[in-house]
């Protein structure tokens, strides 16, 4: 029988017996990787269900897909260190420059570039005020935002301590105004809605010497949109990074006056004691951002857009061969501009229920997600489509509405 010490013996006398022990792949001395790591599939290792995105670029279904050059970025500067605040300057620096601002910083989500954007006017840079938030003691505690645009996204402002004041008119802003005034924001999807338009809001924060954002999260395209609140004179400008400009969905820009950015930097890591700790973006994604935000602004929009039309078209012309079937087009003003089609059927001739009709193509082959509203009605937008997936989701449409009619 072999005894312990004897194992022991022998073991050691293999070559690099230490790096077999425990992984059971074989690694060289030297190296700090596997030779090569067996290929995964985690989309069918734990059974995930993926689709065609015929909805938008919803946060719930994982808003976009990064486009080659983003994903070479993240491949790349994966296997480097760097100064986490070196990647942030360099690359704020370009953002800034192509979005005319004189500053700007990537952050976690267009959510996070309104937390850090907030925190760095309410603390400027002085340390104890950074450490306290959302303690507000010393500082100012309220923000102005119009009746209209008091949506859920707010929750980001309130984080940092402060009480929204509702405000309506342009005389509800003079009356509000007041010493513990911080900020005024301003939430360009609903701008519509809303009886201060963006001038007239810039205007009025400039009067007062308080500072103005403006949330354009979705607001891509136009991509003109990427600067022209910086020229109107918006202080701070927060968009989403994961949206149309399809970076890391985890990405986002803050932008706008040097000393607001400097400042919010101030709460975001790599710093520890920070309201904004927790809205960490790596080198991986604040390069990426960077990449698609370049990519996306050297894109050909007009080329693009006949793309869409084109799509949109195609899949109308498919689903209105079915009899009672009608399609309309239309392109939201602000936020998710793209043509989206809607599909409507007559419930006396075709047996569905729009939530029927998602759950069929949901659970058909290929999966596919479209969004609606009314009852027997389904819209859809391409924005998000692979090449020739609009063959797909015309067909799909097409055989259900068909195999529905009574
Ligand atoms: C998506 C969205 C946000 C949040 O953006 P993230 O990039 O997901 O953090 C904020 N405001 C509006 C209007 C949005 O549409």
């Amino acid at each position: 029988m072999i005894n312990r010490r004897t194992l022991l013996k022998r073991l050691s006398a293999l070559p690099f017996v230490g790096a077999f022990v425990g992984s059971g792949i074989p690694i060289a001395p030297g190296l700090a990787h596997p030779i090569s790591l067996p290929k995964r599939d985690l989309i069918k290792e734990l059974g995930l269900r993926t689709f065609i995105n015929a909805a938008g670029t919803y946060t719930a279904m994982t808003a976009s897909l990064m486009p080659e050059e983003v994903m070479e970025t993240i491949q790349a500067s994966s296997k480097e260190f760097i100064m986490l605040d070196e990647v942030q300057d360099k690359v704020g620096e370009k953002i800034a420059a192509l979005c005319h601002a004189e500053a700007a910083t990537v952050t976690s989500g267009c959510w996070s570039a309104m937390v850090l954007g907030l925190a760095g006017v309410l603390t400027g840079a002085d340390k104890e005020k950074i450490a306290q938030l959302p303690n507000l003691k010393g500082m100012k505690s309220q923000v102005l935002v119009q009746k209209t645009h008091n949506v859920a996204y707010v929750h980001a402002l309130t984080n940092t301590g402060v009480k929204l004041v509702e405000v309506e008119t342009a005389e509800d802003v003079e009356k509000a105004i007041n010493e513990q005034t911080a900020m005024m924001w301003f939430l360009n999807y609903t701008a519509p809605e809303g009886k201060i338009q963006h001038e007239e809001w810039v205007a009025l924060g400039k009067k007062h010497n308080i500072p103005t954002m403006i949330d354009i999260a979705a607001d891509v395209p136009p991509v003109e949109n990427l600067w022209k609140f910086n020229d109107m004179g918006f202080d701070m400008v927060c968009i989403s990074g994961g949206k149309a400009m399809k970076g890391p969905q985890s990405a986002g820009i803050l932008m706008g006056r040097k000393h607001i950015i400097e400042a919010a930097r101030l709460s975001a890591p790599p710093r520890g004691n920070t309201i904004g700790r927790g809205m960490k973006v790596n080198k991986e994604e604040i390069l990426g951002m960077y990449v698609a935000l370049e990519k996306y602004i050297n894109t050909d929009h007009e080329k693009e857009w006949k793309s869409w039309e084109n799509k949109v078209a195609y899949i109308a012309n498919i689903v209105s061969k079915v009899i009672s079937v009608t399609t309309s087009v239309s392109v939201p003003p602000v936020a998710n501009h793209t043509p989206f089609l809607k599909i409507t059927w007559d419930p006396k001739v075709i047996g569905l229920t729009r939530v029927q009709m998602q759950e069929k193509l949901r659970f058909g082959t290929p999966s596919i997600e479209v969004i609606g509203n009314g009852d027997h009605e389904i819209s859809l937008t391409v924005f998000m489509l692979r090449p020739d997936e609009e063959k797909i989701v015309a067909r799909r449409i097409q055989e259900e509405l068909i195999a529905a009619k009574i």
